[in-house]
């Protein structure tokens, strides 16, 4: 499906920088551009060639430009496309714009050069939306996931997947037309076999919700502790600057404080507390119990202690006292400094996973680092990973589970074949929603509305 109409929008960010890029696509961009500007004629030049020349308004002259052209099918839309690269003034910028709409461009809506690289075919809809992820992913592992999913590696598994699933719910269908015959035309034994294959890749790309979510938005870490443990001194040393309060006196360091540091292409959110100690009084009561609801709300946590002050019984005390649920918890001895090997081996004997730094002293904090980057990537390798960062994708992963579930139960107890008929349409359609073969006008209008205008 070709359109008609030829889009414009401004590609680079709007305001002034050394260059800014035009671009354009449908039908009309080589015509459009040629009545504009002043050099080679465009529509009689070569696909992916550069042209220098002059934009032109009637005889003025408005910008010295390169113009980039893509003729169909070789280009992001699949359709003619001409890049305009002009000087970066918004004024400039908004004379050409405007010369190209009075020859008949007309301007883009937010996402609509993706949407046709869609409607084209030329990717998928989870491709279009890592596109938008991409433009957006502001960390390297977030650019690595959302170009991983770009180039289609994520959405191609499921296709295939799906297509071995549609082909079941024709044989399925056909049997529902023969109800009366009573003939399987579908092996049940290897259609079970198929939906446990689904479920299971399903599933881990589930699992890796919860990694890709972490990978967007930063991972939350609290720094907990008692007073005086080196939190604060630990934070600094971490962020490498001097931001927190560094107190000598417990428990001044009351008020949370939130910092981002990034370690490996992952962005963790780093979060100093108050204290974790019996309350003394209204204020540091307050900053341990926010310091509690701060841990429950984070991905991990950096437990600090100080090794010359705390007692293998009391870290095991400490350690009982923090919210228990999921939380991967990182035990750190500090102030190695003020303590011998042989004392700290004694005193700590027996205690596995803990790690013993000096805050202070900048002593292991690479073996820190190395830890933190590994609970929560548990040792992966991201570069090569399919991840799921998209909301979307997920509830559709969620939703695709139930429906393969039902599947098997349906088959397992030999219910109607019109129940797991439904049950597998249901299963293709949520698998579709992800690779885009369902896409009603509302998801589309969804997805592509999140974009920016000239994407
Ligand atoms: P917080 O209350 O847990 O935030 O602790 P601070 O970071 O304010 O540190 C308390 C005191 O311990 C300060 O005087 C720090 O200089 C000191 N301190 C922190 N880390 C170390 C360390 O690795 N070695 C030594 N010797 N002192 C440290």
């Amino acid at each position: 499906m070709m359109n008609d109409d030829t889009i414009m929008a401004l590609s680079t960010p709007p305001g002034t920088g050394a260059l800014a890029v035009i671009r354009m696509t449908g039908p009309d961009a080589f015509l459009i551009t040629d009545k504009a500007f002043r050099g080679k004629r465009l529509s009689e030049a070569e696909t992916h060639t550069l042209h220098y020349g002059y934009m032109e308004d009637g005889g003025t002259t408005i910008d010295e430009v390169v113009v980039g052209i893509f003729k169909a099918p070789h280009s992001y839309t699949k359709e003619d496309v001409i890049e305009i690269s002009c000087h970066g003034s918004m004024f400039i910028v908004q004379r050409i714009i405007q010369v190209l709409l009075d020859h008949g461009a007309r301007h883009a809506k937010a996402g609509e050069f993706t949407l046709r690289a869609f409607m084209n075919g030329r990717m998928d809809l989870a491709q279009a939306e890592a596109v938008a992820d991409l433009i957006s992913s502001d960390s390297e592992s977030a650019h690595r996931a959302a170009l991983n999913q770009m180039r289609g590696g994520f959405s191609s598994e499921l296709k295939k997947l799906r297509d071995e699933l549609l082909h079941f719910a024709a044989l399925i269908e056909l049997e529902l037309d023969f109800a009366e015959e009573d003939v399987d035309f579908a092996n049940r034994k290897e259609l079970a076999d198929l939906i446990i294959r689904i479920k299971s890749h399903v599933l881990n790309l589930k699992d890796s919700f919860a990694l890709g979510n972490v990978i967007r938005h930063g991972v939350a870490t609290v720094i907990a502790g008692r007073p005086n443990a080196g939190k604060s001194t630990l934070l600094n040393a971490l962020l490498n600057e001097e931001r927190a309060l560094v107190s000598e006196i417990p428990g001044t360091t009351r008020d949370a404080i939130e910092e981002m540091i990034n370690i490996n292409g992952i962005i963790f959110r780093l979060i100093d507390t108050a204290g974790i100690r019996e309350a003394t009084d209204v204020i540091e009561r307050m900053g341990v119990e926010k310091t509690m609801e701060k841990i429950r709300q984070s991905a991990m946590v950096i437990y600090v202690f100080d090794v010359n002050e705390i007692s293998y019984d009391d870290l095991l005390v400490d350690l009982s006292q923090l919210p228990s649920n999921d939380i991967p918890v990182i035990a750190v001895g500090n102030k190695i400094d003020e303590i011998s090997e042989e004392q700290l081996l004694k005193k700590m004997e027996g205690f596995k996973n803990l790690l013993f730094i000096s805050a202070r002293e900048n002593i292991h904090l690479d073996l820190l680092r190395n830890k933190i980057v590994s609970m929560i990537t548990k040792d992966k390798d991201l570069s090569d990973q399919t991840i799921v960062t998209n909301a979307r994708h997920y509830d559709s992963l969620n939703r695709t589970h139930k429906a393969l579930t039902d599947v098997e139960h349906s088959l397992e107890s030999g219910i109607s074949k019109e129940f797991f008929a439904s049950d597998i349409r249901r299963a293709l359609n949520t698998l579709g929603e992800i690779t885009g073969d369902i896409a009603t006008e509302d998801i589309l209008g969804v997805i592509f509305s999140k974009f920016c205008i000239g994407k």
